[in-house]
């Protein structure tokens, strides 16, 4: 990777380079930089979208499904003409349309107990975009054992929630939550429904803090707080999240670089 921004690259990504708090040091990081999305569906597809915007220069795309026509209301990276094919495949095409520079590893299987740390340690940060508490723990325990940053998202009907972990130095999501819920209350969700603009708003702050944290930025980040969207009522509340020195996952992390 050349040290130096080219000319193309200054200007696809002027305007945010001219943000103050980024720079030409910041946008040389993101596209050297390595997130790991995981599903390509309702918080995967904006969260890869505006990496690939913003110059990530790998992103890796996790997702065993195939596009079904009732994902098109929120899975922005997939067209009507892709039901059928592999979602990473879609996902590949179109952030490729949108942003060539950027390499994308597609990742065609399910995120499971017997690939995760495989996959996740080739890269620097998780965008967890899974819909199941299974896959959201995983998640979790995997990038605290491999000790990466990931951004934690869940979202159901017009609400959602989101937080920022950074092991060994903030809550995780097992601090916040011991176990996955009973399985009636999965199956309620599972059945719930989501507006796909929920989705858009989480999957946008997801792929805000990927771009703070690998900018480097070390206040700011959306840790020890769990932010609960109600859009319904167009609120967004905080929820202090404390780390929990007796966490099953974390207890025992070790520090992350910032
Ligand atoms: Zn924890």
């Amino acid at each position: 990777m050349s040290a130096r921004l080219t000319t193309e690259q200054i200007e696809r990504y002027s305007r945010q380079i001219m943000v103050p708090d980024l720079g030409g040091k910041a946008q040389l990081r993101l596209c050297e930089a390595r997130v790991l999305v995981i599903g390509a569906g309702g918080l995967g597809s904006p969260a890869a979208f505006y990496l690939a915007a913003a110059g990530i220069g790998t992103l890796g795309i996790v997702d065993s499904d195939n596009v079904e026509l009732s994902n098109l209301q929120r899975q922005i990276l997939h067209a009507t003409a892709d039901i059928g094919r592999q979602k990473v495949d879609s996902a590949k095409a179109t952030l490729t349309e949108l942003n060539p520079d950027v390499q994308v590893i597609t990742h065609p299987v399910r995120f499971g107990h017997d690939n995760a740390e495989e996959i996740a340690s080739n890269y620097q940060f998780i965008v967890d975009g899974s819909d199941n508490f299974d896959t959201k723990f995983l998640v979790n325990d995997t990038a605290i054992r491999l000790g990466i940053a990931f951004s934690h998202a869940g979202i159901v009907r017009l609400q959602g929630q989101t937080m920022t972990v950074i092991p060994g130095k903030s809550a995780c999501y097992r601090c916040l939550f011991r176990e996955p819920p009973p399985l009636e209350e999965i199956l309620s969700c599972q059945a719930a429904g989501i507006l796909g603009a929920v989705a858009g708003t989480l999957g946008t702050i997801q792929a805000t803090e990927a771009v703070k944290y690998l900018a480097g930025f070390e206040e700011g980040l959306l840790t020890d707080r769990l932010l609960v969207y109600d859009a319904k009522n167009m609120k967004f509340r905080e929820v202090e999240v404390m780390r929990d020195p007796e966490c099953p996952s974390c207890a025992a992390a070790k520090t992350t670089r910032l």
